[in-house]
């Protein structure tokens, strides 16, 4: 299996290169983030939890992360790989998916980790807002407080796939094809080793 974390702050371009990726190799995409909007958006009890914390800029508590993402690879029994975009955003949760892919006898193969300064980060953020309406992309504080939690909780979870030598970091700016080429250029390369 080819499973990668697609790694990056808020407006990383995460999304965007997932639905590429997914394309080109055939993986299933699981957004932690597009799961508790599908949720919000269908004010389910874990959408009205979720959203507590969404609006804050704050992370959803692991223990309903986890879950919610274990039940969702569940739905994949012949999944070629999947690319876990949002999650893990915590060593817990990069814990918790390790042991739970070792019991399917599987692991993470590569973590991806996409590069971008945080004022670029702010103006995409603000334009996404613009564009879509998402809530939580339309006001600067609480922009700036996800970039905050990303800096202060998630990002240390790039030194735990590092220990591991999986650890890529990508330049995430450029244009949308440059980034993608850069993403696939580690993959394959990679591939050839495994
Ligand atoms: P995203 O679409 O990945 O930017 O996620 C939007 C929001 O959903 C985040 O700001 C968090 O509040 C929540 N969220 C998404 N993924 C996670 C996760 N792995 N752990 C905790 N909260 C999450």
């Amino acid at each position: 299996m080819l499973n990668i974390v697609l790694f990056g702050p808020p407006g990383a371009g995460k999304g965007t290169q997932s639905a590429r990726l997914v394309d080109k190799y055939k993986l299933i995409h699981l957004s932690t983030g597009d799961i508790f909007r599908f949720n919000m958006k269908n004010d389910t009890a874990l959408g009205k939890l979720a959203k507590s914390y969404i609006d804050r800029g704050e992370l959803v508590p692991d223990e309903v992360t986890i879950n919610m993402l274990k039940a969702e690879v569940e739905k994949y029994p012949d999944a070629a790989g999947f690319i876990f975009d949002g999650f893990p955003r915590t060593i817990a949760q990069a814990e918790a998916l390790d042991k739970f892919l070792k019991e399917k006898n599987t692991s993470i193969t590569l973590m991806l980790a996409l590069e971008v300064p945080e004022e670029e980060l702010i103006k995409r953020l603000l334009l996404r807002g613009q564009e879509s309406g998402r809530s939580d992309d339309t006001d600067e504080n609480i922009i700036r407080n996800r970039i905050k939690v990303y800096n202060e909780q998630t990002a240390i979870a790039a030194g735990y796939y590092n220990e591991q030598g999986k650890y890529h970091a990508i330049n995430g700016v450029g244009t949308i094809n440059e980034i993608f080429e850069r993403l696939c250029h580690v993959i394959d390369t990679h591939s050839m080793i495994i």
